[in-house]
């Protein structure tokens, strides 16, 4: 055979078998089914699911259902034993849950008598510092060619971001700002607090929040940097550097484990890997009223369980190994996928990351189509991507395009964003249900999200497929 011939025979077979690889993508496509996604969407948000709160109960039964997923599809495990023998879906790890957050501060005047405040009233503090123990010092004034290491500053103003952070870097341990616009606005938004300004809540005590509580990763230093936004008084007393300070601050903290669930479908290369993940937790059970998270986001899982079915369904071993990925923590920090990546042996050798939070409400209820798509700006071939599929397979979505020079905000695909790893991440923005408890299935736009989740396993499978770069 001459070479012509055998290069005209060598076309003729790639085109067979890229038309093979086209009609099994197609064959994967076809497995993701508007009844599958509906049933899967809403067991998860079901009440008896209450809410999917990281390091509950809820949360590792809802783990329990996933890795059953994952293992019913044949995908292999993530987590290795002992022997390095791949044997779990599930990657637990430990956080600390604190709350009951409490603080009183007092300042000795220059007769000595110890004047106590009250916070809410006198003073506020920001975040909630997870910290048992006594601050004490005497306060000096912000001064930026100071360094302020161990010492309590006060401000008058609004401090702006590069104060705050400088003043971290040094080891301030705290922040007293003096902001007379804050306590305007305080004490006119908390005039109503109990009252008029919660469409769903009336009562006469302050509100449990999500807030309430905090889950931070194991180890986390507890050195503080406490911000505190005080009274007019407090700065008073506090201009005077001769007054002592004092300020208990308390928690009650306990340990919690959660974990992620990870499967994995192995390609021909194992040293390339795609990464595609959704968080499953959500915000619990807060006053009684269950935050079921159908969009936020049993929607988002939904869509990698279906992904993962149809990447099995059509039979094709991808160029990449695809690790399939379902967060827990997000709602607390991101603490699932910064887990993953803190711990990932691998991280230098994951190619990109599908991101999915939110895919199933409508922001805009006169453009129900829409859907936000985020991706790396570096990478624009995920948006020529999106439209050739929505085109060739008629999707009904109108997706607005966010390239992101650096998409280390949001959601999980923060986690891999910050390691240079290229991201799309997919969200239909907000609605009036966000974080509520009235975030119920039945208000889903299913054919939004089934032509998501069609779109995304196409864009996808391109990502696992790509040469090397
Ligand atoms: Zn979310």
């Amino acid at each position: 055979m001459n070479i012509r011939k055998i290069t005209a025979l060598l076309l003729l077979v790639n085109l067979f078998s890229s038309q093979t690889a086209h009609a099994q993508k197609e064959k994967g496509l076809e497995t993701i089914t508007l009844s599958s996604i509906q049933a899967q969407t809403v067991y998860l948000a079901s009440d008896l699911m209450r809410g999917r709160e990281a390091g509950t109960s809820d949360a590792a039964r809802t783990a329990e259902y996933l890795a059953s997923q994952f293992c019913s599809l044949g995908l292999t495990p993530y987590v290795k034993n002992a022997e390095g023998i791949l044997e779990r879906y599930m990657q637990p790890f430990a956080a600390v849950r604190a709350s009951e957050f409490s603080s009183r501060l007092s300042i000795q005047n220059d007769a000595g008598v110890s004047i106590a405040f009250t916070e809410g009233i006198d003073y506020q503090i920001s975040g909630k510092p997870t910290f048992n123990g006594v601050l004490s010092g005497k306060a000096v004034a912000y001064d930026s060619l100071a360094d302020h290491r161990g010492q309590f500053v006060y401000y008058q103003g609004t401090p702006s971001e590069q104060t705050v952070s400088k003043l971290k870097v040094q080891g301030a341990i705290a922040l007293f700002v003096y902001d007379s616009l804050f306590w305007e606005q305080n004490t006119e938004k908390k005039a109503f607090q109990y009252h008029y300004n919660e469409p769903i809540y009336e009562g006469f005590s302050p509100r449990e929040t999500f807030s309430d509580t905090k889950l931070v990763p194991d180890g986390t230093s507890r050195i503080p940097f406490v911000q505190i936004q005080i009274s007019k008084e407090i700065l008073f007393l506090l201009k005077k550097s001769c007054c002592d300070i004092t300020l208990p601050l308390s928690c009650k903290r306990e340990r919690v484990f959660l974990r992620n669930v990870l499967g994995v479908l192995k390609g021909e290369k194992n040293d390339e890997y795609v990464v595609i993940g959704s968080h499953f937790d959500h915000l619990g059970i807060q006053n009684g009223y269950i935050y079921n998270g159908a969009d936020d986001n049993a929607s988002g899982t939904v869509a990698v369980l279906q992904i993962a079915k149809a990447f099995v369904a059509s039979g094709i071993k991808p160029q990449r190994t695809v690790i399939f990925a379902l967060w827990d923590g997000e709602e607390y920090g991101l603490l699932g996928s910064r887990y993953f990546t803190r711990t990932c042996d691998i991280l230098n050798q994951i190619k990109g990351y599908m991101n999915f939070d939110m895919i199933g409400r409508n922001h805009d209820e006169n453009v129900p189509e829409s859907v936000v798509f985020f991706y790396t700006a570096n990478y624009p071939k995920y948006e020529q991507w999106m439209k050739k599929y929505i085109r060739h397979y008629n999707l009904s979505l109108k997706p607005i395009y966010k390239p992101w020079d650096n998409p280390v905000g949001g959601s999980d695909n923060a986690s891999f964003a910050e390691h240079g790893i290229p991201i799309v991440w997919y969200h239909t923005d907000g609605h009036p249900d966000y974080h509520q408890p009235g975030d119920h299935a039945e208000k889903i736009n299913w054919s939004k999200m089934i032509d998501i989740i069609r779109s995304a396993y196409l864009i996808f499978f391109d990502m696992a497929q790509e040469e090397n770069e």
